[in-house]
């Protein structure tokens, strides 16, 4: 088409613009309303010493002072208080689940520190999977409690980290995302900061502790190099101060004001942009398409399930489970079978001992028999005898009355 042509056709073209969505650009829209019908659940772990500002950030983070809630469940033996609240902003439903360590790093055995953590991101990954394995699931009422992320606090010292931090992280890098944060960073100048963070970084990547990986691709990084700026500095204050006309949530000092949303005094807004705005899809995710899968395939392969066989050919649940079901029936057959051959022994040795026995009580019964007949045979003869002996005396009696008699008779007659 000769180019004079083709402008002229386009100045006759009629441009509509589109009153509303429609076809399958409408696809994002049935996300969105079904996701606000739903509501969001959000489940955060908060790790570090008691003191170290815990509770503070999150009021901070939520603007909410959680501390007025009453708690809805607690956990005091295993060193976890778990909070659960429903929030609401505009018309956006939040279950949101804190979880906080109580008397973490208190204790001297290091292991009975970091083990109720380890435990706890184990028992709700377990229950999931226990869901999961119903017949009948229901997601919809089912509270998923698998935690999303870990904030782990790190002391301000601008040292290194404790070996409490890197045992800890590294016990739970591969069950939970963790995103590092200083805590109380306002207690520490800004070269010391720089310096810190580079420390806790390379002493992180040294002992191989996988820390959450925030997608660089992710269009919302207008953040662009917010993983630049790990560990965040963060600093929690629910007060609000004046600053020139406005009124803004800091710390107040002597020397000047720390404002907590001022992204050059501290990261706290890094944090809640990561966490609320721009990752908290990524972080649930991650939790289901990485931890929770590693902890599935580990308790499946553990209960016998595999996904090829020993000829590395791929094996159905069906042959597994009836492999496993044969397996089961053969054991309980080989069981029974022992079982019954104890039985049988014992049997045997019971009638052996019978048989012993009641030959012994035969040779005591024959050998009383014998006592007792030569007993009756010598009682007889003492019977003959006094017998004989009875015999003798009224032999002898009547033989003295009789001479007693005549003796009298010679007496009358002289
Ligand atoms: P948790 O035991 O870890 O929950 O600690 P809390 O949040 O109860 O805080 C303990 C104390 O530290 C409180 O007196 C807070 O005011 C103070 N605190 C909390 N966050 C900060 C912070 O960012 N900077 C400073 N300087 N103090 C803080």
């Amino acid at each position: 088409v000769p180019e004079d042509e083709d402008t002229h056709k386009e100045e006759n073209i009629r441009c509509l613009t589109m009153l509303d969505h429609f076809g399958f650009e409408c696809l994002p829209l049935q996300l969105v309303n079904k996701s606000i019908q739903q509501g969001f659940s959000f489940n955060i772990l908060c790790v570090g010493e008691t003191g170290i500002g815990k509770t503070t950030l999150i009021d901070t983070l939520f603007n909410i002072n959680f501390k007025e809630h009453k708690s809805s469940h607690f956990h005091p033996n295993v060193g976890l208080k778990i909070q659960t609240y429903e929030l609401q902003e505009t018309n956006i439903q939040l279950k949101l689940t804190v979880v906080k360590t109580v008397g973490y790093g208190d204790q001297i055995n290091k292991e009975a520190s970091y083990q109720p953590i380890v435990d706890y991101l184990d028992a709700q990954f377990e229950a999931y999977l226990q869901e999961e394995l119903k017949i009948k699931r229901s997601y919809v009422k089912y509270h998923d409690t698998r935690i999303h992320v870990c904030l782990y606090f790190i002391a301000p010292t601008g040292h290194s980290l404790k070996s409490l931090d890197l045992l800890t992280m590294k016990k739970i890098d591969s069950k939970v995302n963790i995103v590092p944060l200083i805590a109380k960073a306002d207690t520490i100048s800004k070269n010391d900061l720089q310096m810190f963070k580079s420390k806790i970084m390379s002493e992180l990547a040294d002992n191989g502790i996988q820390i959450y990986q925030i997608p660089e691709d992710d269009e919302a990084s207008a953040l662009v190099s917010v993983s630049g700026h790990l560990p965040f500095a963060v600093v929690g204050s629910m007060e609000e101060v004046k600053v020139g006309k406005r009124m803004v949530r800091g710390r107040q000092y002597p020397w000047g004001v720390l404002q907590v949303e001022n992204e050059s005094h501290c990261d706290f807004v890094k944090l809640r942009d990561l966490l609320l705005c721009t990752n908290m899809e990524d972080l649930k995710e991650q939790t289901h398409t990485r931890h929770y899968e590693s902890y599935r395939s580990y308790r499946l392969k553990k209960m016998g399930f595999t996904d090829v066989g020993p000829d590395n050919q791929p094996i159905s649940f069906q042959e597994i489970y009836e492999a496993k079901r044969k397996e089961f029936s053969e054991q309980c057959q080989r069981e029974e079978e022992q079982l019954k051959q104890r039985f049988m022994q014992r049997v045997k040795e019971k009638e052996a001992a019978f048989k012993e026995a009641e030959k012994e009580l035969q040779e005591k019964f024959e050998h009383l028999k014998r006592i007792q007949e030569e007993e009756t045979v010598k009682l007889e003869e003492e019977r003959r005898q006094l017998e004989e002996e009875i015999i003798d005396f009224y032999k002898t009696k009547a033989a003295s009355e009789s001479l007693q008699a005549q003796s009298g008779t010679n007496i009358k007659k002289d």
